[in-house]
């Protein structure tokens, strides 16, 4: 590869005759960057100099020589590997991943009010947004909310310690969920295609990146009818140039959303094995596929008083998350009954087997896999649920380069963000990942932050952890 300084001059010096101040310059000599776009030996470079100037990587790659500007921050990148900034394709910030946080799934406004525990989650932003940087996630989807999901957005564009964010609003979806209905429901139930187009039209007022449908069906449902409201929303979208996104778990419904439009699956097939038919139509929609494997049993772990920090939690999750956790800690008086149901029986709790082989043949099949957590459901944490994942991709078979591709070149798609993030190569922003180990060797690896580079500004994940304890 050659690369040539003067282009990095010359930015510079473009900068200083418009006018403006030269931009802050940040260089890592000596890491490895790991290339996720690419195959074999060329995913590896070794030895080499990644230059960042302002929001930019300006150069990166072997044999660069320069003269540094005055003030330019030197990073020892020896025997550390850069990554691009990782991508956490499915979160939802109005929930928090407690015990208190879905009372649909498990009721227990007698020990913490629902409304509160929403204040409390909008109150905690960006604190939140500080424990995604933390853990080497400089993107995130909301594939999901209240209306106040707009703001979330807004707050983090405001905010320079924040992932960069693509949102969806309410759900439009099959059926009400009245225990999540404060003044602004996060799902509002809609019975034909005349009102999804009525919700589209409100949610586009507030130039959303995804209308989301929350697909479900159940026995007795009318399933053309129900496509027929998934097409009206997605029709909808795509006049107005925005994605689908659509919640849809078992294989006869994930078929009926890619043919009313859908973009992207925020999760797996969970009932049966994919067939050619649903890989077809994933690959007639250029669909992205969105496992959330975690998820599935996050809820369970949880109220059967099965589920335990990891390590990486313990270090990288939001302690006031970790300390409402333990379903043990409620008063039984206090517990919902299928909370008691569920500690009493205490049922060993399988990883989704199915889902996980699923995963292994969309990804066979070149569907483009994003990485995604579901973050803010119980059990599954704002932050470090994404090595938890991760783990479970690669136990499905992937290999660490197509985990990481999933997290970083794939989900790029997510953010709308093509050929401008998801790779370590000039030109693109600077969303960066600096690991104290090799990613390729073990997935667990890319817990092993060592610093976190959104827009060129580079954050330690100590300090950030620090300044929200
Ligand atoms: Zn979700």
């Amino acid at each position: 590869m050659s690369i040539k300084p003067a282009a990095f001059i010359g930015a510079l010096l473009a900068s200083a005759l418009a006018g403006a101040a030269p931009a802050p310059v940040t260089v890592i000599n000596g890491a490895t960057i790991i290339h996720p776009s690419k195959n074999g030996a060329a995913a590896v470079e070794e030895g080499t100099t990644i230059v960042i100037a302002g929001d930019k990587i300006q150069l990166a790659g072997r044999g660069i020589t320069l003269e540094l500007p005055q003030g330019a921050k030197i990073i020892d990148g020896r025997g550390k590997f850069v990554i691009p900034g990782l991508v956490d394709s499915h979160v939802h910030f109005f929930q928090s991943g407690n015990l208190y946080t879905r009372p649909d799934a498990a009721d227990f406004n007698a020990v913490v009010p629902y409304a509160q525990e929403v204040a409390r989650n909008k109150a905690r932003l960006d604190a939140t947004f500080k424990i995604w940087l933390a853990n080497g996630v400089t993107g995130v989807a909301d594939v999901g909310g209240p209306f106040w999901n707009y703001d979330v957005r807004d707050r983090a564009v405001a905010t320079a310690a924040a992932p960069r964010m693509v949102v969806a609003g309410p759900l439009i979806s099959m059926i009400a969920d009245p225990p999540l209905d404060l003044d602004d429901p996060p799902i509002i139930r809609i019975g034909s295609p005349e009102e999804a187009r009525a919700l589209a039209e409100r949610e586009l007022k507030r130039n959303p990146d995804f209308i989301k449908v929350w697909f479900i069906h159940q026995e007795g449902d009318d399933l053309a009818k129900q496509e027929a409201i998934v097409k009206a929303a997605g029709d909808a979208a795509h006049a107005a140039g925005k994605r689908l996104a659509v919640h849809a778990t078992e294989l006869l419904v994930a078929k009926a959303a890619l043919r009313a439009g859908a973009d992207i699956l925020v999760h797996s097939v969970f009932d049966e094995p994919v067939d050619d038919e649903f890989i077809a139509l994933l690959k007639e929609r250029h669909a992205l596929y969105c496992p959330t494997l975690f998820v599935w049993t996050s809820y369970e772990l949880v109220l059967s008083g099965q589920w335990k920090a990891t390590p990486e939690e313990e270090r990288s999750a939001d302690p006031e998350i970790l300390a409402a956790m333990d379903v043990n800690k409620v008063p039984a008086d206090k517990r919902p009954e299928r909370v008691a149901k569920f500690i009493a029986e205490r049922k060993p709790i399988e990883p989704p087997k199915v889902a996980m082989a699923n995963l292994k043949r969309v990804q066979d099949a070149g569907i483009p896999v994003v990485m995604g957590t579901d973050a803010g459901n119980i059990g599954t944490l704002h932050g470090p649920s994404i090595y938890r994942e991760m783990r479970l991709m690669a136990e499905s078979g992937l290999t660490p380069l197509e985990v990481l591709r999933s997290a970083t070149w794939n989900a790029a798609k997510t953010m709308g963000l093509e050929g401008k993030t998801g790779e370590v190569q000039e030109g693109m922003l600077a969303d960066l990942v600096i690991l104290d180990a090799d990613p390729l060797a073990d997935v667990m690896n890319l817990s092993h932050v060592y610093r976190t580079i959104k827009g060129g500004v580079v954050y330690d994940p100590k300090e950030l952890l620090e300044s929200i304890r």
